[in-house]
């Protein structure tokens, strides 16, 4: 009989969910994590109060109330709600586009004549692709990513709100991306700027680390530890194993690796105590560097934990970037390359016993938190 019922690699939601449902049916569980901390890409650190994002800002964002009921047992999640604003220039747009950008963008006043401003640019500049390309209106087909937005939304949005942005996120020209990437652009033609569609929404008080804490009360966790370098003597210690790591990792890599895409944080420290009036500023055009500057006290509303509230400031610029080797793996690059090889990796994982992989990357898949947090307890259920 060995010391625990299981060994959890990786100390980010799914490994975290998945280690605290085992404890509650009497299990006993070890979580280990490379890292020197716990919570995985939730990670915030506290810098004089205010909870820093540390591997990029994290809304909690869900339909699923089931989900929602769940975390809630963990942490008290305050109301924010996103509604990134857009910097093209030195003018700011409200986001995602709704009234306010269009009453900014074309001082019209009502839903009718937005709409109506929105069709005449879609006409006008889908006619003028269509003549360059010698085809009739009906016949036009957009044929990259810059054709398929001035197709959605008119010349003005694009050119000061997607063009810019894009180019940068992908690193292209929006002319050489594939039109599929769009495929839909949605206009609100109301007042609203908050950016998920959810039912629920909100940041835990607190910050998300001390709610992975709760999570892990009574469980064992020892950190800075790789599972790589002590594989025979952790798998000594368990009976199974809940692996979250990267799936590639675990064969090491014998048939390839899988690619991702990462984005680069330089955070700073700021003696002032309102930087930018917002979470999320999106830099919209080409010559910023940098796609969106993160402004983390505002997640909290500019307050620590007693309430009161901070002189100081902490802002994060993210450069968006291609992953290379010892880059955080952050976005599986779901492509058809990519998705053969991470399917040989999962028959190959299949074959493996007592070994059970999940989350992001050990499926190789893009979660959100509450997707995460559906699956770890729906994997659960089998165990
Ligand atoms: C930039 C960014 C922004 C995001 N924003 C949002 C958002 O706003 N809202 C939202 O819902 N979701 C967001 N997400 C998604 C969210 O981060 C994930 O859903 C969640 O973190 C997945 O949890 P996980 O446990 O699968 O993975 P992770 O959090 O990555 O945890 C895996 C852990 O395994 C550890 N590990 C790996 N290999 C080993 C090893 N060999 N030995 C020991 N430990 C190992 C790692 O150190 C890591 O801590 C965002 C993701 C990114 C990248």
């Amino acid at each position: 009989m060995k010391q625990y019922d299981y060994l959890c690699v990786g100390a980010g939601l799914f490994g975290v969910v998945v280690a605290h449902e085992l404890t509650k049916k009497g299990k006993k569980v070890l979580v280990i994590d490379k890292r020197d901390h716990i919570a995985g890409n939730v990670y915030t650190e506290n810098v004089d109060g205010i909870n820093v994002h540390k591997y990029g800002a994290h809304i909690f964002h869900t339909n699923n109330k089931k989900v929602w009921d769940y975390v809630q047992q963990f942490a008290e999640f305050n109301r924010y709600t996103n509604s990134p604003v857009a910097n093209y220039k030195g003018e700011l747009y409200s986001l995602p586009f709704n009234m306010y950008t269009f009453n900014k963008m074309w001082g019209v006043i009502t839903p009718d004549e937005a709409k109506a401003k929105i069709e005449e640019q879609k006409k006008e500049a889908l006619s003028e692709m269509a003549e360059k390309r010698g085809v009739s209106l009906e016949e036009f087909v957009p044929e990259n990513l810059e054709e398929q937005a001035i197709s959605l939304v008119g010349t003005d949005i694009y050119e000061k709100l997607i063009k810019g942005y894009t180019k940068k996120q992908w690193g292209r020209e929006c002319t050489e991306l594939p039109s599929f990437i769009i495929k839909r652009l949605p206009v609100r033609l109301t007042f609203d700027n908050n950016y998920f569609n959810a039912k629920y929404q909100g940041i835990p008080m607190g910050g998300y680390t001390a709610m992975v804490e709760k999570m892990l009360e009574g469980i064992d966790v020892k950190l800075g530890v790789d599972y790589f370098e002590n594989k025979d003597e952790l798998n000594a210690l368990a009976e199974k194993i809940i692996y979250t790591g990267p799936i590639d990792a675990y064969f090491d890599y014998k048939l390839g690796r899988l690619e991702y895409r990462t984005v680069r944080f330089d955070t700073e420290k700021l003696e002032c105590s309102n930087f930018q009036g917002n979470a999320v500023v999106n830099y919209t055009d080409s010559d910023t560097p940098f796609t969106r500057i993160i402004e983390h006290k505002w997640f909290e509303f500019g307050k620590n934990k007693d309430q009161e509230e901070i002189p100081t400031t902490v802002i994060s610029r993210e450069y968006s970037k291609e992953w290379e080797e010892g880059d955080e793996p952050y976005y599986p690059v779901n492509d058809d390359k990519n998705n053969k090889l991470n399917l040989s990796y999962k028959e190959l994982a299949e074959k493996e016993e007592n070994v059970i992989f999940g989350g992001r990357l050990g499926e190789y898949k893009y979660y959100d938190m509450d997707t995460v947090i559906e699956s770890a307890l729906t994997a659960v259920e089998k165990l």
